[in-house]
């Protein structure tokens, strides 16, 4: 019997689902917006049902309409991808109930992880290290300044349920501290219906470390090694690479060892990410996303294995068919995430891409869903693609970053692509030197 995948989710993203299918021969179903009718996905999908209206929550969050379409098309399964309702565990726990599968890990995995306290609290009892904190949620202002006391200034109100890059606000002294305790926790309920706070010591000068890893629910789960996703704008990662350079090898095969460890013990399913700060030649665990991530390429690159591939197979119950021995990393590779935006304001820019035009040559990856007269609605994400280059090494790589960011043309909307210019041919960045705080200081310094 010929599988079936419905695909929850739009563009670069279900593109990215919709081609691994296709080469394993599953047929495809989308569910689209009103406004995605035109998108890539939809034309090359073998089947496209329209759920609902432009907003997300008419559409690519509508979960009754999203079931109906699964029982119509006979999908079996059901690949979220990333944002949407990717990370929602009662979305899981309804296809555990209705018999679909999920192509993702458990809704009782979801949950943990969702609540970034539970999820210290879980990883803790493993031995992975976490950054000095509260301990647990902030209940009152008087907890909240003993607590701030012991941790020390500057700190960082974080949402417990928070995504993203909202949700977090960094305080230096008990006045800040008060107001940003009351603004995040209403902010929280607002956003994440989870008014939850908890506390982390602010690190001055982390880079923003990650391992990517897959268990298959019955008993193994390997590693592919470590991302440095350390240039970020308002905590929003905009470019990413692997593997993190200036960091030993062993150092990182350890703790991507411990992250698939804690894996096997908690029998996890499907692809996930542990995200730490590693600042001083120390890493400190920040969260787990249950999910395959925007930047999941450079890691395909670097290996060889295609990981939505792989999800896919997990969710249909084989094991993993890798050992960790299995998984070696090749050169170096970078990925620029393009965004439909003002390079100067940041302010989103849809509308019609009059001309596009993608680069090429050898290592150059470009996941998009944009074409010459896409239009770009103005009610999603403004990521619009991804550029992705595989080199020798890591100055290959940026070199080759560099050729492929001149050669691509996007006319018509305003996009990031200047800022990534910038970036590519950046002398500190280049050499390494970077932070989490490496774009605001880099436009600091252009603006003093
Ligand atoms: P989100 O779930 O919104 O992505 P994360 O907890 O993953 O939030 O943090 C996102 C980014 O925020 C990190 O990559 C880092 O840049 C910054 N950040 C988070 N916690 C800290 C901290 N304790 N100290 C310094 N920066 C932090």
């Amino acid at each position: 019997m010929a599988y079936k995948i419905l695909i929850a989710n739009r563009g670069e993203i279900a593109l990215r689902i919709l081609r691994t299918c296709k080469e394993l021969g599953i047929k495809t179903v989308i569910v689209h917006s009103t406004v995605d009718r035109q998108s890539l996905p939809v034309r090359l999908a073998d089947e496209r049902i329209c759920i609902g209206g432009p907003q997300p929550t008419q559409s690519y969050l509508n979960i009754p309409a999203i079931i109906t379409a699964a029982e119509i098309s006979g999908a079996h399964a059901i690949h979220p991808g990333y944002g949407f309702l990717s990370e929602n565990p009662s979305f899981a726990e309804q296809l555990e109930h209705t018999g679909f599968t999920f192509i993702g890990p458990s809704s009782h995995h979801i949950k943990i992880m969702g609540d970034k306290v539970e999820a210290i609290k879980f990883v803790k009892q493993y031995g992975i290290p976490c950054v000095p904190g509260s301990d647990g949620p902030i209940l009152n202002e008087q907890q909240a300044v003993n607590v701030a006391e012991s941790i020390g200034y500057p700190l960082i109100i974080k949402a417990a349920g928070g995504g993203g890059g909202r949700g977090m606000r960094v305080v230096h002294d008990n006045k800040q501290l008060l107001e940003g305790f009351s603004l995040t926790k209403a902010e929280a309920k607002a956003a994440f219906n989870n008014p939850c706070v908890y506390f982390e010591k602010y690190l001055t000068h982390p880079r923003h470390i990650e391992f990517q890893i897959l268990g298959d629910g019955q008993g193994q789960a390997v590693h592919f090694g470590a991302r440095d996703c350390s240039i970020q704008r308002r905590h929003q990662k905009i470019i990413e690479e692997a593997q993190p350079i200036d960091i030993p090898n062993e150092k990182l095969m350890e703790m991507g060892e411990k992250c698939a460890s804690l894996c096997r013990a908690m029998n996890y399913r499907g692809a996930g990410t542990f995200e730490f700060l590693y600042q001083d030649e120390e890493f400190y665990f920040i969260e787990m996303n249950t999910r395959i991530q925007v930047e999941h390429p450079v890691t395909e690159m670097i290996t060889g294995i295609d990981l939505i591939k792989q999800q896919i197979s997990i969710a249909f119950g084989s094991k993993i068919q890798l050992a960790q021995k299995d998984i070696s990393f090749h050169g170096h590779a970078i990925e620029c995430r393009i965004n439909a935006e003002d390079p100067e304001t940041y302010l989103p820019s849809p509308g019609i891409v009059s001309f596009y035009h993608p680069p090429g040559g050898p290592g150059v990856r470009m996941d998009t869903h944009v074409y010459s007269t896409y239009s770009v609605p103005p009610y999603y994400d403004s990521m619009i693609g991804k550029l992705i280059v595989h080199g020798a090494n890591r100055l290959e790589a940026f070199n080759k970053l560099s050729v492929a960011l001149d050669e691509i043309v996007i006319e018509g909307i305003k996009t990031n692509l200047p800022l990534h210019r910038l970036l590519a041919a950046d002398p500190d960045l280049r050499a390494g030197k970077h932070s989490i705080h490496f774009l605001q200081q880099r436009s600091d310094k252009i603006s003093s």
